[in-house]
C-alpha cells in the first residue's frame, strides 16, 4: 500500500491539541508523521491537499447496541413472513452506516444472542464495511425482570461463583470485555434502577475474574448504591452513572482510579422525548428526572476531572455524534467533547493507539469540510464528511472534494 500524505489541514490530535496547516503522513495502517515538515516526495506518496478542512481521529463510541434497533416496518397482513436471516443484512447495514459517518470503533454493550460477535467477525473478514467492534457477548445480570424482557442479551447468574462462571463463558465465546448490570434498568417497569442489583461479592468476583485475564469490566449503574459498589470494586467504566452528582467523593475516586464515566445522555432523551410514545408513562416520567440528573452528573464529573467517554446508546447508528453535541450542550467545551469521542473513549476501552492523530497511532481518520470546534454538529452531516480513512485506506471520499 502506497503512503498517503494529507496536507494543509487543521489537525485535531484527539487529545486536545490543534495544529494549523499541518501535514499527516500515513504508511500502512499507521500515522507515521504529523507536522509541518513532512516530506511529500520520498517514496512518491499519494498527496491530498486539505486546505480549509479539519482532520481529526475517527470517532470512538463506548456504548452502542448493534442489534437493538428496528429498520423494517412490521409486515402487513398477508405479506411474506420475514426470515430471521434478514437480521444479518440489517447488521451489515448498521456497520456500514457507522463506518461511513467516520465512527470506526464501537464497543457493543449488549446485543441479542451472538449478533455482535458474528458482525465483528464479518467485518474483520472483509465481508462488509464496518467499524472495529468490541463486544461483551452477553450481559451478566442477576436473575431479574429484565432477563424476561431482554432474553438472549442477558446471561442470568447468581452468587459469586456463578457470576464468575458467567464471565468466563463470555470470554470463552470471544468477548472483549465483561458487562454487568450493577443496577436494574430504566427501561424495565418491574425494575427499580435505584437499588443495587448485584451484591458486592458478585461485583468483586466479576472484576477479579476479568482483570486477572487482562479484560475490562463495564458496569451498567443508574442508582447510587450500585454505582458505589461498581466504583469501589474497581470496574473500568461506569455506564450512565447519572446519580453520581449526589456523591462527589465517588467521582473523585473515579478520577483517582482512572475509571471512566460514559454518560449516555441520549438514552434519557430517547425515553423521555424522542421515542417516548414507545414507553409506559411511568418510565417516561422517570426518564425525565434521570435526564436532568445525567446532565448534573456530566458537569460534576467534568469538575472532578473524571475521564468521560462518548456513548450514544441510541439510534440511528451513524448519528453517534449527537451524543457529542449533547455533551457540549451540557457544558463540555467542543474540544472536550471531541476528546471524549476520540482518545477518551479509546482509552476507556484500553486502545492506546486509537482515537488520536500522532506518530504511531492507527490511521483511522475523519476529514471534515467544516470546523467541529465552532459547530460540533458538522459531524452529523454526511455532506460535510470529506474523507474517512480506515487503517490507512480511504473508505469514503466525497466526490465533490476539492
Ligand atoms: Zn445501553
Amino acid at each position: 500500500m502506497e503512503d498517503l500524505v494529507l496536507s494543509n489541514a487543521r489537525v485535531l490530535d484527539g487529545r486536545g491539541g490543534i495544529a494549523e496547516r499541518a501535514t499527516v503522513r500515513l504508511s500502512g495502517d499507521r500515522v507515521t508523521q504529523v507536522g509541518r515538515g513532512v516530506d511529500t516526495r520520498i517514496g512518491g506518496p499519494e498527496g491530498i491537499d486539505l486546505s480549509g478542512m479539519t482532520l481529526m481521529p475517527a470517532l470512538v463510541d463506548a456504548h452502542v447496541h448493534l442489534s437493538s434497533y428496528p429498520t423494517l416496518p412490521p409486515p402487513l397482513r398477508g405479506e411474506e413472513p420475514r426470515t430471521e436471516a434478514l437480521r444479518y443484512f440489517e447488521l451489515a447495514n448498521f456497520a456500514r452506516d457507522l463506518a461511513s459517518m467516520g465512527v470506526l470503533t464501537v464497543r457493543d454493550v449488549g446485543s441479542e444472542g451472538d449478533h455482535a460477535l458474528h458482525l465483528r467477525q464479518a467485518v474483520q473478514l472483509g465481508l462488509c464495511p464496518g467499524p472495529r467492534i468490541l463486544t461483551c457477548a452477553r450481559i451478566v445480570s442477576a436473575t431479574s425482570p429484565g432477563c424476561r424482557i431482554f432474553g438472549t442479551m442477558y446471561r442470568p447468574a447468581d452468587g459469586p461463583d456463578e457470576v464468575r462462571k458467567a464471565a468466563r463463558e463470555q470470554l470463552a465465546a470471544g468477548a472483549d470485555f465483561v458487562k454487568v448490570m450493577a443496577t436494574g434498568a430504566r427501561s424495565v417497569v418491574l425494575e427499580n434502577p435505584e437499588t443495587a442489583q448485584l451484591t458486592r461479592g458478585e461485583v468483586r468476583a466479576v472484576v477479579e475474574e476479568a482483570h486477572r485475564l487482562g479484560k475490562r469490566v463495564a458496569a451498567h449503574a443508574e442508582g447510587l448504591e450500585g454505582s458505589r459498589l461498581a466504583i469501589e470494586e474497581g470496574v473500568d467504566t461506569v455506564e450512565h452513572g447519572l446519580s453520581l452528582h449526589r456523591e462527589p467523593a465517588l467521582l473523585e475516586r473515579m478520577a483517582e482510579n482512572d475509571q471512566t464515566l460514559v454518560p449516555t445522555l441520549s438514552t434519557f432523551h430517547d425515553v423521555s422525548e424522542d421515542h417516548a410514545e414507545k414507553y409506559p408513562c411511568a418510565l417516561v416520567g422517570q426518564a425525565e428526572r434521570q435526564r436532568e440528573e445525567a446532565y448534573e452528573t456530566l458537569a460534576a464529573a467534568k469538575a472532578a476531572g473524571v475521564r468521560i467517554a462518548m456513548g450514544f446508546d441510541s439510534y440511528p447508528l451513524g448519528q453517534n455524534a449527537r451524543e457529542l453535541v449533547r455533551m457540549v450542550e451540557g457544558g463540555l467545551t467542543p474540544m472536550e467533547g471531541i476528546v471524549a469521542a476520540t482518545s477518551g473513549a479509546a482509552d476507556a476501552l484500553g486502545l492506546g493507539d486509537v482515537g488520536r492523530v500522532e506518530r504511531g497511532s492507527v490511521a483511522d481518520l475523519l476529514v471534515l469540510d467544516g470546523d467541529p470546534l465552532s459547530d460540533p454538529a458538522v459531524l452529523l452531516d454526511a455532506e460535510r464528511i470529506s474523507l474517512v480513512v480506515q487503517g490507512g485506506e480511504i473508505l469514503v471520499a466525497a466526490p465533490r472534494r476539492r
